[in-house]
C-alpha cells in the first residue's frame, strides 16, 4: 500500500497489505515467546523499556521529522509533543512497574495476597493522529506486566512503527515479544480483534470502529479499553484572565490542525465577554503561522488527508446551511509549491449556531470550532453535556470554587481548569458516553494490562 505526505501529497513509502495469514504468524510468535517474557522479573522488564527509551531518544530527531513527513503535523509539534512523548512513555512505565506492590487484605484467620499476572497476548490498535505517542502509550503497559503484544499501526501513519520495529530489534529483544502487523483496519485490525488468542484488546480511534471492535470482542470475553472520540468543551467565565484563557482555548481548539481527541471544538463563553473574547480569539489565530510542516515557524500544518479535508469542509458547508456565520477561516489557505497540493484548512471560528446543531455536537476533528454565549453556571453545563461525547473538557476562571463545581458537573473523563493538555502520566486518561469504556494511564493502564488473581491462605 501507499503511503503519502498529506502536506505534499507526495508518495513516500510502501507498506505490506498484511491479511489474516500475517496476524496468525505474529500471534503464533507472540505465543512462543510469552512463556519466558512473562516469567522476566519485574525489573529486567523495566531494564528493557528503559532500553527502549534511551534507544528511541537517540533517534528523536529522526521520529520526529518522520511524524511530522507521514502526518503532515508541524516539526515542532512532533518534536516536543510526539517523540518526546513516545521516549517518555516507555520511561514512565519503567518507573511505574517497578514500585508496583501486590496488595494484601489480612483476616483474622487467613491472608488475601492480590497479585498482576500477565493476560497473555495483547493486541493493539492505533489512529493516525499521535501515532508513535499512543503506541508506546500502550505497548509499554503492556511489556511492563508481562504480556507479548501484536500492534497495528494506523495504515495513514505507519513510519514511527516500522521505527520502534528496528529499534526493538537493535536493542535485542527477545524476538516475537513485540509484532508490528501493518495494513488496513478492515484486514489487519478486525483479524486481530477477531484471533481467539488474542485476549485483551487496546484501542484507540473513532466511535463508530469503536462500536465494532465491540461487537466483535464482547462475545469472546476478551479485555477491552476503548478510547473514542471527543467533541470537547471549553468553558470561559467572564471573570477569566483574558490573556492566558484565548491562548489557552486557542491552543485547545487548533493545536495538531483540531486533530487531537481532547481538542476544545465547543467553545461556550459567558455572554457578557462574548464578542471580546471572540474578537481577541479572532485576533489570536490570525497571527498562526500556517504552512511547510517542516519549517520551525510553523504552527498550523496540513491535515492527514485530501479525504479527511473533505470532510472537514462538509462541516464547514453544514454549518452555513444551518445558520451559522463564519467569523474566521473557512477557506484553503494559497501555499506555493508543492505544498499547493497539500490537504490544508485555515482555522475556522463559527458563531450563531444552535448548541444542539450538527456542528456543535458531531465530533469535526479539523481546524472548525464553534462558540456559543451562555447566562448562567447551570446552562454553561447544560450546553457542555448536549453531545453524545464525554471524553475532556476545560473550565476557565478566576474562582476556582466555580470552576471546580463546574468540572465536576461535566459528564467527561477528564477536566482541565485554567489550562488544557497539562498530562501527568499517572492520572486515569479516558471517557464516559460514546468516548469509550475503561481508563487507561499509571496504575489504570498497569491494571488494564493485568489479571488480578486473589490467593486467600487460611492459617
Ligand atoms: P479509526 O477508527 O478510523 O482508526 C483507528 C484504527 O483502527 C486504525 O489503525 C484503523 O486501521 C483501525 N481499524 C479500522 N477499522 C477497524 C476494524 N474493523 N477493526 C479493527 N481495527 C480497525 O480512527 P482514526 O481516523 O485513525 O482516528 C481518529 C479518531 O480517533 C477520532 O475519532 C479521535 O477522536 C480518536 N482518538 C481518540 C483518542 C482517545 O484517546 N480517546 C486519541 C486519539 C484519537
Amino acid at each position: 500500500m501507499d503511503d503519502f505526505n498529506p502536506a505534499t501529497t507526495q508518495k513516500i513509502a510502501s507498506i505490506p497489505r498484511s491479511g489474516k495469514s500475517e496476524v496468525e504468524a505474529a500471534v503464533k510468535a507472540a505465543e512462543l515467546a510469552f512463556p519466558a517474557w512473562a516469567v522476566e522479573t519485574v525489573e529486567n522488564r523495566a531494564a528493557w523499556l528503559n532500553k527502549i527509551a534511551d534507544a528511541l531518544e537517540s533517534r528523536s530527531e529522526e521520529i520526529a521529522a518522520l511524524e511530522s513527513m507521514d502526518t503532515g503535523k508541524p516539526i515542532t509539534l512532533a518534536r516536543n509533543v510526539d517523540a518526546a512523548r513516545s521516549v517518555a512513555n516507555f520511561r514512565f512505565f519503567a518507573e511505574q512497574v517497578v514500585k508496583m506492590q501486590d496488595k494484601k487484605f489480612p483476616m483474622d484467620d487467613a491472608e488475601n495476597n492480590v497479585i498482576q499476572k500477565p493476560v497473555g497476548i495483547a493486541g493493539l490498535i492505533t489512529p493516525w493522529n499521535l501515532p508513535l505517542y499512543l503506541l508506546s502509550w500502550k505497548i509499554a503497559p503492556a511489556l511492563a506486566m508481562g504480556n507479548t503484544v501484536v500492534a497495528k499501526p494506523s495504515e495513514l501513519t505507519p513510519l514511527t512503527a516500522d521505527l520502534l520495529a528496528k529499534v526493538l530489534v537493535e536493542v535485542g529483544l527477545p524476538a516475537g515479544v513485540v509484532n508490528i502487523v501493518h495494513g488496513l483496519g478492515s484486514e489487519v485490525g478486525q483479524a486481530i480483534v477477531e484471533h481467539p488468542e488474542i485476549k485483551l484488546i487496546s484501542f484507540t480511534g473513532g466511535t463508530a470502529t469503536g462500536k465494532l471492535v465491540a461487537a466483535t470482542a464482547a462475545p469472546m470475553f476478551k479485555k477491552l479499553s476503548l478510547e473514542l472520540g471527543g467533541k470537547n468543551a471549553s468553558i470561559v467565565f467572564a471573570d477569566a484572565d483574558m490573556q492566558n484563557t484565548v491562548a489557552g482555548v486557542a491552543r485547545s481548539a487548533f493545536l495538531n490542525q483540531g486533530q487531537v481527541c481532547l481538542c476544545g471544538s465547543r467553545i461556550l463563553v459567558e455572554r457578557k465577554i462574548h464578542d471580546e473574547f471572540v474578537q481577541m480569539l479572532c485576533e489570536h489565530v490570525g497571527e498562526m503561522v500556517i504552512g511547510d510542516p517542516s519549517n520551525e515557524e510553523t504552527q498550523l500544518g496540513s491535515l492527514i488527508s485530501q479525504e479527511h479535508r473533505q470532510k472537514v469542509e462538509s462541516y464547514i458547508a453544514l454549518a452555513e446551511q444551518e445558520g451559522g456565520v463564519l467569523i474566521h477561516g473557512g477557506e484553503r489557505p494559497e501555499l506555493e509549491g508543492e505544498l499547493a497540493a497539500g490537504a490544508y484548512l485555515q482555522p475556522t471560528i463559527v458563531t450563531g449556531l444552535d448548541s444542539e446543531s450538527r456542528c456543535s455536537t458531531e465530533e469535526i476533528f479539523g481546524p472548525v470550532v464553534v462558540v456559543h454565549p451562555f447566562d448562567s453556571e447551570e446552562e454553561a453545563v447544560v450546553m457542555a453535556n448536549a453531545t453524545e461525547y464525554g471524553l475532556a473538557g476545560s473550565v476557565w476562571s478566576s474562582d476556582i470554587a466555580k470552576a471546580g463545581r463546574v468540572a465536576e458537573a461535566i459528564d467527561s473523563g477528564m477536566v482541565w481548569i485554567n489550562c488544557w493538555l497539562h498530562r501527568d502520566l499517572r492520572v486515569p486518561f479516558g471517557g464516559t458516553k460514546n468516548s469509550g469504556v475503561g481508563r487507561e494511564g499509571g496504575e489504570w493502564s498497569l491494571a488494564f494490562f493485568s489479571e488480578a488473581q486473589n490467593i486467600c491462605i487460611k492459617r
